[in-house]
């Protein structure tokens, strides 16, 4: 595969350009070897000499997590005999579909993920102890291992979970790089904690943490971040963001201004609800077109994912575009009161009061049609003081107050992990 990591620190010019020249070839590999898009072109008569620029692209029709679910066969552009490794997507709207990976892509993900250990300032001297799942259909941890491999770091495969197996991790490799969900992080501290270790004098220096995210929009840590760095202070935290279905990552560098857009993997546009470029400023639906995917490649696809995003130069060096943290998926949007509401907002204030155990947030339509809130909490402290502490919260933080019901958090862990389920369920809709 061709390799060009220099062209984050060109001008988005020169950026943009290169981009273009790949959507070119994109768009060729398509018509040849998608039966999927072949069919689409088809059907809206596109006439693919004519898409040269991103705009351009506003000419394709967008692809949809449904167009995936029914078709999932057709999106596939390679014989069986070349695919090396089948995964699934978690799932978190309807039937996990299937992506299929041949052994190049297997090369662009390890690429994906140098790209990525290196934006966030790692080097081979560095020792990475994986804490996400390798298995389980899963594509993250293969790909992270993949990139640890390619930039020559040291690996330790703890998987996720099991403080003490993850603390005897760092006493006897001494790795100097986590690649975790963060919320773990305040597991390994409460772990560390309870048998005195000192979590500042570990090896540990810097931690990539994914799946939730750790800033505001102004960059500050949020809730969660601020958590773990108020106790772990030694500790550097860097987002990223990922996808199976982009088969690419957006990760911060050491500003922490937003994940960096890798311009040789990933095209991105930001759509509203008609599939129009959001303005400035907006927040709009994280929209993607693979480059250099061989097995499944996708165009267009909306992923679901609402966030912001910012063009201007980084002071890392690099010019290429920057993501916000996620503020959630486009269907699980609340209106509340007159507020619009992402689950993750409530997640960050729930995650971070000491005695909430778990808990599950409903959101239901009430008489009159509008959206309701309900969550049920699992605690040993049930008080009506307590329930307005929450309140409270809820209304420094976004300024409405949901119906608080206390539980028992064996309950609430009953409700938030029906079997086949591989993440735990913290939002349930029922409009
Ligand atoms: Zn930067």
């Amino acid at each position: 595969m061709k390799k060009n990591p220099d062209i984050q620190f060109r001008s988005a010019t020169e950026i943009k350009a290169y981009q273009e020249s790949r959507l070119t070839e994109e768009l060729a590999y398509l018509q040849a070897h998608s039966p999927f898009y072949q069919q689409m072109f088809k059907e809206h008569q596109i006439d693919l000499t004519a898409i040269k620029t991103i705009e351009d692209l506003q000419h394709i029709p967008v692809t949809t997590k449904t167009d995936l679910q029914l078709h999932n066969e057709a999106f596939i552009c390679v014989d069986r005999e070349e695919i090396i490794d089948y995964v699934t997507t978690s799932g978190t709207l309807g039937d996990p579909v299937t992506f299929v990976l041949t052994s190049e892509d297997l090369d662009r993900l390890a690429y994906n993920e140098y790209l990525s250990f290196t934006t966030a300032g790692c080097t081979k001297h560095d020792i990475l102890q994986l804490m996400t799942t390798i298995d389980r259909r899963f594509m993250a941890g293969l790909a992270y291992y993949l990139g640890a491999r390619e930039l020559g770091m040291g690996v330790a495969r703890v998987g996720n979970g099991i403080p003490e197996l993850q603390w005897d991790t760092i006493r006897r490799i001494h790795p100097t790089c986590g690649m975790v969900v963060p919320s773990f992080l305040i597991k390994l501290i409460e772990f560390a904690e309870k048998n005195n270790i000192d979590y500042n004098r570990a090896s540990m220096q810097k931690c990539i943490c994914i799946g939730e995210g750790l800033r505001n929009q102004d960059f500050s840590l949020n809730t969660l971040g601020k958590r773990i760095q108020e106790k772990w202070s030694n500790l550097q935290l860097y987002s990223t963001y990922a996808s199976t279905e982009m088969q690419s990552s957006f990760t911060e560098c050491e500003v922490c201004q937003g994940g960096h857009l890798q311009p040789e993997l990933i095209i991105v546009e930001f759509l509203d609800d008609n599939n129009q470029p959001v303005k400035a400023g907006e927040a709009g639906e994280v929209t993607i077109t693979t480059l250099g995917v061989k097995g499944m490649p996708l165009l267009r696809f909306k992923t679901g994912d609402i966030c912001y995003h910012y063009t201007e130069p980084c002071a890392c060096g690099r010019h290429t575009m920057r993501l916000s943290s996620i503020l959630g998926r486009k269907g699980q949007m609340i209106k509340y009161k007159g507020t619009t509401l992402y689950p993750p907002a409530l997640f960050d204030i729930l995650d971070n009061i000491p005695n909430v155990k778990n808990y599950v947030i409903e959101v239901y339509t009430n008489e009159i049609g509008t959206d309701e809130i309900l969550i049920r909490v699992g605690s040993e402290e049930r008080s009506e003081a307590f329930s307005k502490e929450i309140k409270d919260l809820f209304r420094s933080k976004v300024r409405v107050a949901p119906t608080i019901q206390f539980e028992s958090a064996d309950y609430i862990a009953k409700i938030q992990m029906p079997p086949m389920s591989r993440k735990a369920i913290k939002f349930i809709d029922l409009r």
